[in-house]
């Protein structure tokens, strides 16, 4: 197929990528950009699907929750020209002349993306591209001085993407298109084009290095590349160094899944969140109105980020091993003190400590509101506290593989069953029942992760009988004990 046909000539038995442009009029896809871009005011109106809406809650949360090591997926299907005229859309709505000049490149870049996918989708149903034909692309974090702080870079990892796109030819004439996106950390020009020359693509370096990976897709075949993008970022790691995975060092991220498990583990991470996305959905959509009737871009932005920031709040609490990764290092101790919060239902205590160290935060740095919440409920919109997002969150929360936090507890360190707030059965039972198990004695090989961060505990003379009382029948039971502080 794909080597007999149209690739025959172009690609040797022992290639299994090609440059699009090989196939595609380079030249004329970029023409056919800048002519969408200076006609995009007349353009038809388009309705944004309920999916868009979705696809961009579930983004806009993931995105912020993980640095590296996650694979989203998107499946956009419809009749293929309305599929293409969806995303054209999206895309061309997001070009901003107002924009930084290299970020309206990349821009640029992505709506030829776009145009080079449409080819490929239009080479599958003409049938002389095989049906397993994607298009991949490496998408490397820009020198930050060049985008400034334009959202959705990830500058303290570098943080970049390897994506693809997939065509599936349904049999009611539809089409499925399938994008696959993968984060990595450091991502660099070393590592993609060391990736590009192996596989035999050959690159112009006239540009920033962003850019040049930007312009330059390419096409494989599912059947050479049998886990899809998943092979291209495990030949982007080959490429970063020894004992790389998702751009970090294995030993810097043992939480980081094998290849293998990638697109399972990533399901079950999305699905975690699952119920706060329709809630995100609505809001959007309710705003896309409200903007019809006043609200300006500025203020209907401003208030989903605020809606997204209190989400990620109270993921957060409901699972602290999220809070580094979204909030940073310093903030994440104050997130294992809200998880224990929650735990014994103090959900008031735990809002107000977040909000008094907000200041902690370190990689959503949002500005100031726009809006308060209370003003927001008031014109009626889909808004929530951050008590009724932690209530929602744990009610739907299932129980996963993690470690608990209570720090006296006994499956410590070892992994065990945990629920909301990262706190194993055992110990929320104890909540439940206002036995503090956080009041306990601590053995000495439980590991203290956040010890240095967190404030000392003021304990009263009750609690520490009920130590001692605790203690005595440890040591009964036979084991070693140190007298906590
Ligand atoms: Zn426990």
């Amino acid at each position: 197929m794909l080597r007999e046909g149209l690739i025959a000539e172009q690609v040797t038995e022992q290639r299994a990528m090609l440059a699009a442009s090989e196939l595609f009029d380079r030249e004329q896809i970029e023409d056919q950009a800048w002519q969408l871009i200076q006609d995009r005011e007349g353009r038809p109106f388009v309705e944004v699907p309920r999916q868009e809406y979705v696809d961009n809650g579930r983004t806009a949360l993931m995105e912020a929750l993980t640095e590296a090591g996650h694979l989203s997926r998107v499946e956009i299907t419809g009749n293929p020209e309305e599929v293409h005229q969806q995303i054209m859309d999206r895309l061309l709505s997001g070009w901003s002349a107002l924009l930084p000049e290299h970020e309206q490149k990349r821009r640029f870049l992505e709506i030829c993306e776009e145009l080079t996918i449409k080819k490929q989708q239009d080479g599958i149903l003409a049938g002389w591209l095989p049906e397993d034909t994607e298009l991949g692309l490496i998408s490397d974090c820009p020198p930050e001085e060049l985008v400034g702080n334009s959202i959705g870079y990830r500058f303290l990892n570098r943080k970049g993407m390897a994506r693809s796109s997939a065509i599936r030819v349904n049999h009611d004439g539809t089409i499925t298109r399938i994008i696959e996106q993968v984060s990595r950390s450091n991502s660099s020009a070393i590592s993609t084009f060391s990736f590009l020359a192996d596989n035999g693509i050959v690159v112009e370096r006239n540009e920033q290095p962003d850019l040049v990976a930007l312009g330059t897709p390419f096409l494989y075949r599912r059947n050479d590349l049998v886990d899809g993008i998943v092979d291209v970022q495990r030949q982007l790691d080959h490429w970063s160094g020894v004992g790389v995975i998702y751009g970090d060092k294995k030993t810097d991220k043992p939480q980081h899944v094998a290849y293998e498990r990638l697109r399972e583990e990533s399901a079950r991470r999305e699905d975690e969140t699952e119920c706060y996305i329709n809630d995100l959905a609505d809001l959007e959509q309710e705003l896309a109105k409200r903007k019809d009737q006043g609200l300006t871009q500025a203020e209907a932005l401003q208030i989903y980020k605020d809606e997204v920031v209190r989400i990620l709040d109270a993921v957060c609490m409901l699972q602290p091993d999220y809070a580094e990764v979204t909030f940073g290092k310093t903030a994440a101790p104050i997130f294992y003190l809200a998880a224990e919060m929650v735990a014994r239902g103090e959900f008031a205590a735990a809002d107000s400590l977040v909000q008094q160290h907000s200041n902690l935060k370190q990689t959503i740095t949002f500005c100031g509101m726009s809006i308060s919440l209370d003003q927001a409920k008031e014109l009626g919109l889909p808004v929530n506290s951050l008590g009724e997002l932690v209530t929602k969150g744990k009610e739907k929360m299932k129980f996963k593989t993690g470690v608990c936090i209570v720090k006296s507890c006994d499956t410590r360190p070892g992994k065990t069953e945990v629920g909301p707030c990262s706190v194993c059965k055992k110990c929320q039972f104890r909540f439940d029942h206002n036995d503090d198990p956080t009041k306990d004695f601590i053995l000495f090989d439980k590991p203290e992760p956040q010890e240095s961060e967190e404030p000392a505990k003021v304990i009263s003379l009750q609690e520490k009988r009920a130590q001692k009382e605790a203690a005595s029948e440890l040591v009964e039971q036979g084991s070693t004990i140190a007298v906590a502080a």
